[in-house]
């Protein structure tokens, strides 16, 4: 059994997410002091401590050095500082995880579990990928068994695709503006299919039959909620042109009469009122005495049918069907029913439907126009074998990496004006589990001030309508995170190299910068750790999609002595502080094999001269090939 154990003055974890902990077979420990005895006793086999700023009469570095230096947990530092400046103690004082207060119980039990999901269950723990305001992402494939996904979707997630099919989407769309409030059928005899949905036609400009199956398939997807209105009956030709006809059920004959019976007690004849009539008096028609009294001399039984054919009395008449088109007649047995329904918008598709009809649509056209290539609805098979479904994926090939990521659109529950942290917690581990490294998420339409946070945190990028609508209008102004400092270094003067001999530096540049990026040469930036790199050739670019950094080195052996192991290692550091995932090695001289297997253990993008004047020549012609497919185009 995994154990976790809070060291807080405050009561960290409410009842609800300490009780979800115990039930997911995690023993909680709280302590709200620090006790050196019941530590010694519960820390070394603790999955995950929590170590709280507040802890009263001791110093909380301090303190979590000495954890550190006798467990192996998970240690978790909450404090007030900014991550930034915690960070750079991060070695010394020896946490894995430092997040900035405040930070609600529902979010601590969520961060807590999914570590103590990641430290698996064979007792060793493994260094999970640190998650925190800029996570270091250098080593991310690690392997993990991750969170199993038990919590039910939150939000409606089958709604993708409605503004593909126009149609449905004027639909959906009338039923949203209220124009069309319920949908119910009209029953029209005359027409071949007996119904009609008249308004969704009209809207559709489809057949009846199409509309039915239109809107049975929106309910199937729960978009449109049914309601039973009434069935029709239909011949086995096919017919809905059907006149009811009453039948003797002894004889099958139509000559049926229908009236009161009328019981004489004295001689036993039952016949109809009719036949008894005699003026204003009522006489026996078989013994001729006259009817008095009612109850004592005869009685009614009620009304009845008698058959002119065989003579029978009986209660109900066989109903039977006549088709009007051929004549032909039918027993109900022989009819079939065409159940009529009603239709209605569910209500809790209402934001995301409204988002779905025209946000979504020109989100996506943003993406193509940016280059991505765009999925929607996609089944992702996760690292713990789960399948995930993600509204959007979008990946972009961009010469040097493949960049993904993962779009969840995520609606406000009805009558609810945000959206809360729980399908955010939901989306934020189900990408990690599909090791997917950019995430966004747009709130319909916004979200609350707990999921913002968590979003800033997990280094989710986070979209309300309002600011998506400033995204997509091209008036977002995108932050750049790392600090550049503009102290450009004169940059080599190009006397020396002539026209003959391209410079790899300069064609890299070019290249990154014909993909949009902006590029700096020998800048020096400064990493997590506060300490300050200088980087060869800094590129990045944020679409306001995914914040594009690229890292280069480039490597010229023109010192025999020169140890480009250390280099490459330097480089690596520099980008693992800045977090910078792609880096590149622009090899232009030859690597010893100690600095390639370095490089390639560390994912670093070896390109040679060769290769890049390669991909300059594709670049340029993939231009040529642009321009003259725009020049036939006008
Ligand atoms: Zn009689
Ligand atoms: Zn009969």
């Amino acid at each position: 059994m995994g154990k976790i154990l809070v060291l807080s003055s405050k009561q960290l974890l409410k009842k609800k997410e300490e009780k979800s902990l115990t039930e997911a077979g995690w023993q909680v420990t709280a302590l709200s002091r620090y006790d050196e005895t019941r530590l010694q006793a519960d820390c070394p086999d603790a999955g995950v401590i929590v170590l709280d700023d507040t802890l009263r009469g001791v110093d909380v570095n301090d303190t979590c050095r000495k954890l550190r230096a006798s467990s192996k947990a998970t240690i978790i530092l909450l404090g007030v500082l900014p991550p930034a400046d915690m960070w750079e103690k991060c070695k010394e004082i020896g946490f894995d995880h430092y997040f900035k207060k405040p930070m609600s119980s529902r979010e601590l039990a969520y961060q807590i579990k999914r570590l103590m999901e990641w430290s698996g269950s064979d007792g060793d723990t493994p260094k999970p990928e640190p998650i925190s305001a800029s996570p270091p992402e250098a080593e991310a494939d690690v392997e993990i068994d991750v969170v199993k996904e038990s919590r039910q979707e939150a939000a409606p997630e089958n709604t993708s695709g409605i503004w593909h099919e126009p149609k449905v989407a004027n639909l959906i769309s009338a039923f949203l503006k209220d124009k069309i409030k319920g949908l119910s059928p009209q029953i029209d005899l005359s027409l071949s299919e007996g119904f009609s949905y008249r308004e969704a036609e009209e809207i559709m400009g489809t057949t009846p039959r199409e509309t039915a199956l239109i809107l049975d398939s929106l309910a199937k997807e729960d978009l449109l909620l049914k309601q039973d209105f009434e069935k029709i009956l239909v011949s086995p030709s096919g017919s809905v042109q059907l006149l009811p006809v009453e039948r003797c059920p002894a004889c099958d004959s139509s000559q049926l009469t229908r009236g009161q019976l009328i019981e004489h007690f004295a001689c036993g004849h039952i016949g109809l009122e009719e036949e008894f009539m005699h003026g204003l008096n009522q006489i026996c028609p078989k013994c001729r005495r006259e009817l008095k009294l009612i109850g004592t001399d005869y009685r009614k039984p009620g009304l009845r049918y008698i058959c002119g054919s065989c003579h029978g009395v009986f209660p109900t008449p066989a109903v039977k069907c006549r088709c009007l088109k051929t004549g032909e007649i039918y027993r109900l047995e022989e009819l079939e029913y065409i159940p009529l329904s009603s239709y209605s918008l569910n209500e809790s598709y209402r934001k995301r439907l409204e988002f779905e009809l025209e946000p979504r649509k020109r989100l996506i056209e943003y993406l193509d126009r940016l280059g991505y290539d765009v999925q929607e609805s996609v089944q992702v098979k996760g690292r713990s074998g789960a399948t995930h479904k993600i509204d959007i994926v979008a990946g972009m090939d961009d010469l040097i990496t493949r960049h993904t990521v993962a779009i969840g659109i995520l609606a406000a529950p009805q009558e609810e004006g945000e959206v809360p942290i729980d399908p955010l917690f939901n989306f934020d581990s189900k990408i990690y589990d599909t090791g997917i490294d950019s995430k966004m998420v747009i709130a319909v339409p916004r979200f609350s001030r707990e999921a913002m946070k968590f979003a800033e945190r997990q280094g989710i990028r986070v979209y309300g309508l309002e600011d998506l609508r400033v995204l997509l209008a091209g008036k977002a102004r995108l932050m750049e995170f790392i600090s550049v400092k503009k102290e450009k270094r004169e940059v080599k003067p190009d006397t020396v190299s002539d026209a003959k001999k391209p410079d790899p530096r300069r064609q890299l540049k070019r290249l990154l910068e014909n993909r949009g990026y902006t590029v700096s040469e020998k800048v020096k930036v400064t990493g997590r750790s506060g300490a300050e790199h200088v980087l060869d050739i800094y590129a990045h670019k944020d679409d306001g999609v995914i914040n594009h950094k690229v890292a280069a080195c480039v490597i010229t052996n023109e010192d025999v002595f020169s140890n480009d192991v250390n280099e490459v290692m330097q480089f690596d550091t520099a980008a693992y502080d800045t977090s910078i995932r792609d880096k590149v090695l622009l090899n232009v001289t030859g690597l010893s094999k100690e600095a390639r297997q370095f490089a390639e253990y560390q994912r670093l993008k070896i390109i040679s001269a060769e290769e890049l004047a390669d991909l300059t020549s594709r670049q340029a012609a993939g231009d040529a090939t642009r321009d003259l497919s725009m020049l036939l185009e006008k």
